[in-house]
């Protein structure tokens, strides 16, 4: 079988570098373009020399070109924590919008497969739990977050419009909270927040009374579903995310007895839109892939922990 070339987007990211190295061990080869903006070329330094992966420093909010034949495009850049996008709001929207026109233009030129990652964001402060695809969300576009909520909703808008209009085999998943190595310690997301409070031993800060929910993938089941959709024939939105539900100050309360901080636990300022609950309903994937999250919360947490302990 002739070796299938991918693009990934955003990979030298979190998702997009856990990405690369299954695609890698999937036997493709691998093209990861990256801006570095949130990214960091530490993500994928183990794969420097590997003889079927190649970085381009690219920011995808410019016309993407490669002379070579591509299979897959995997659309990953973006911004992805809530305070990345209170400080970078114009380059979130540009790589949710510019950026996935791009991304899609080159899998046209090259009749490559396309899969966008989209997020539970769609749903934005959801009104209907646990969240099916078929929910249209809750969303305010003028609000902090609207600038990565609206962008994405576009995305998936622009996608469809590829796929009926211009017949590109496309692919979106909706990417529920993950986590797992290779998270910035200061990207603000609850994990590294909490792991990195933890591990110093200073108070952990939950945001408002904790009482909103999250539920949390671990980083490589993610990818396993990701992979599943992207061999599958659906063009449709897909959940991918672990139905496990905690509340936030629970979560906190784990991680710190995984760790044994005997830290306070302080209250901040719950953020605007924040969404009080956060669940996906993943029968979809389950029917369409026959996928699951099979890594439980305390070992990915204790995974994700020995990373973060040679960061702080
Ligand atoms: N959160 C918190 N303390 C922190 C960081 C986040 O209590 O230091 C809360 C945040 O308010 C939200 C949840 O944890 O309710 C998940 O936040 P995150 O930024 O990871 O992503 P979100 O799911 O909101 O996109």
């Amino acid at each position: 079988m002739k070796t299938p070339t991918t693009v990934v987007t955003g990979g030298a990211g979190f998702l997009g570098s856990h990405l690369c190295d299954r695609l890698l061990a999937e036997g493709h080869r691998v093209i990861a373009l990256d801006n570095l903006i949130t990214g960091n070329t530490d993500n994928i330094a183990h794969l420097a020399g590997h003889d079927r992966f190649k970085f381009i420093k690219h920011n995808v909010t410019e016309f993407i070109y490669l002379a070579e034949p591509v299979d897959y495009v995997f659309h990953f850049a973006s911004p992805a924590s809530p305070i990345d996008y209170l400080e970078l709001p114009i380059q979130t929207l540009k790589v949710g919008s510019i950026g996935t026109m791009n991304a899609l233009g080159l899998a046209k030129a090259k009749g490559a497969r396309f899969l966008l990652a989209s997020t539970s964001e769609c749903y934005g402060d959801p009104l209907q739990h646990p969240q099916t695809e078929s929910y249209w969300g809750n969303v305010n576009p003028i609000g902090p977050r609207g600038v990565y909520d609206e962008a994405k909703r576009f995305a998936e808008a622009m996608t469809m419009a590829y796929h009926r209009y211009h017949g590109v085999d496309t692919k979106i998943v909706r990417i529920f909270n993950t986590y797992g190595p290779r998270m910035r310690l200061r990207d603000g997301r609850v994990v590294p927040a909490f792991v990195g409070q933890a591990l110093k031993g200073e108070p952990v800060t939950v945001f408002g009374d904790g009482s909103q929910t999250r539920s949390f993938c671990y980083c490589t089941d993610l990818i396993d579903g990701i992979y599943r959709l992207s061999q599958s024939d659906f063009h449709e939105p897909v959940n991918i995310g672990n139905p496990t539900e905690f509340t936030i100050l629970e979560f906190a309360k784990l991680i710190q007895k995984i760790i044994g901080s005997t830290a306070p636990i302080v209250h901040k300022p719950l953020p605007q839109d924040d969404p009080k609950q956060r669940r996906p309903d993943i029968t979809r994937a389950k029917t369409l892939l026959g996928w699951e999250p099979k890594v439980d919360l305390e070992t990915g947490l204790r995974k994700t922990i020995e990373y973060f302990r040679g960061k702080v």
